[in-house]
């Protein structure tokens, strides 16, 4: 790895996916939980085609789980914990707001077997016309399969495609290549749907060139929507273990910094805007409903193995033990494992962590959720990041700038702070 310049602060690492952290949950189901109004619902499936070099997530390799019949009984448990869980928790009283099939890779499923899933929601929850995302790899999604979804109310797919450079792909050990991801492309965009395009910044190999190749080429695909991830190294992973023995190379922290200044300065110019600060969508449309809902604390059911959600103010989280869940699940009992009652402290922090990756937070708002004011709770941080050039304050809003998008969490995580340190066992926080 090359030797990295001291960046102690601000930095593009460390993405926030959740808060509190999973440490803090308690290994015991939540006593009870219920809810009102909309709900989300994510299904999570477990298994992918290959193990990807930089993954460190538990999915597996369909192949290496079992195949088919693993994958069967996956459903068949799906299916039940669908019922179950819907029952107990009055699901079906509550219109579905969006669907999320996440992963893992949930097109390693051919149309039998999302439509045994299909079915089970529709038996069992209130569906209209919700927003209906499917996570896609490029190699997975055939005509016949992207036609499929079409005609069961997928309108929104999302691409992991990474990068369109084959030997970078090559060196993640993905079975794609840019030809397989430009046709995927195609086909998707082809059923009438939302097109999400996935890509990692900072792969190993990656250079200023081939970066803005593989950006060039998601723009050319004119796919309504671009992600920007950046790739993190987990020492669980091949990469990791790859790089320890010399083997490749990743970019440093201050080279993938300018792979992303590049893309923001691309996707302005293309009018591609930020709708969180990693998604940048055709003028600014198309806002994935799913996870902006999440990031502003809406309720979640999850099914499946490992799947999280929140309802009210629990956050739970199905086992992560694939075969304890298929026994659970597939015996008519509820497979959450763990949950979190989250105090008015974790609310506020969860806030304004989650809801700045918007790029836009409403104080005002906050404050009529919260019962105190960010401007009274973090000034410090309001004003150096503001003078710092982080953010821009606008009528009560705090509005992330070009170099806010740039930092990512970065903003979130300093208005957090001053959250972190309050007492609490205030009226407020508790
Ligand atoms: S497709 Fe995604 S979840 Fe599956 S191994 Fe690759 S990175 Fe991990």
């Amino acid at each position: 790895m090359k030797k990295e310049k001291t960046r102690p602060w601000p930095s593009r690492k460390g993405f926030v996916t959740n808060y509190p952290h999973f440490r803090k949950w308690k290994k015991a189901p939540p006593p009870e939980m219920s809810g009102t109004g909309p709900v989300h619902i994510y299904l999570h499936i477990p298994f992918c085609i290959q193990r990807c070099a930089y993954c460190y997530y538990s999915a597996v390799p369909l192949k290496e789980a079992g195949g088919a019949k693993e994958l069967g009984e996956y459903v068949d448990a799906l299916r039940r914990e669908i019922k179950t869980a819907s029952r107990r928790f009055h699901l079906r009283e509550r219109p579905v707001a969006s669907i999320y099939f996440g992963g893992g890779t949930p097109t390693v499923m051919n149309e039998g077997h999302f439509s045994r899933i299909i079915d089970a929601l529709h038996e069992n929850l209130d569906i209209q016309d919700p927003e209906f995302t499917v996570e896609a790899e490029p190699v997975t999604l055939a005509r016949k399969k992207a036609d499929f979804l079409k005609s069961v109310g997928v309108n929104r797919i999302s691409l992991g495609v990474q990068s369109f450079c084959d030997d970078i792909i090559q060196l993640c050990g993905r079975l794609d290549t840019a030809e397989k991801a430009l046709r995927a492309v195609e086909i998707a965009s082809q059923t009438g749907a939302v097109v999400n395009i996935d890509l990692l910044s900072g792969l190993a190999g990656e250079t200023m060139n081939s970066w803005s190749h593989t950006l060039e080429q998601a723009l050319l695909t004119g796919a309504e929507s671009v992600t920007v991830y950046k790739m993190e190294l987990h020492a669980n992973t091949a990469y990791y273990r790859k790089i320890r023995a010399g083997a490749i190379q990743i970019p440093s922290d201050d080279e993938e910094l300018e792979f992303m200044r590049h893309a923001l300065g691309r996707f302005e110019e293309k009018n591609y805007l930020p709708w969180s600060f990693f998604t940048f969508t055709q003028n600014g449309r198309h806002e994935n409903i799913y996870a902006s809902g999440i990031w502003r604390g809406e309720d979640c059911h999850a099914f499946g193995v490992s799947g999280f959600g929140g309802m009210g103010e629990w956050l739970f989280q199905n086992t992560s033990d694939r075969k304890k869940y298929l026994a659970l699940a597939g015996a008519g009992e509820i497979p959450i494992q763990r949950g979190h009652r989250m105090t008015g402290k974790d609310r506020m922090i969860r806030d304004v962590l989650l809801c700045m990756k918007l790029t836009r937070l409403d104080m005002r708002n906050f404050e009529d959720r919260h019962g105190l004011s960010l401007e009274s709770l973090c000034p410090k941080a309001l004003e150096e990041l503001e003078d710092e050039g982080f953010i821009r304050l606008e009528n009560s809003h705090i509005e992330m700038t070009r170099k806010g998008i740039l930092y990512g969490d970065h903003t979130g995580k300093r208005l957090a702070a001053p959250l972190m340190e309050l007492d609490s066992n205030s009226p407020q926080t508790q």
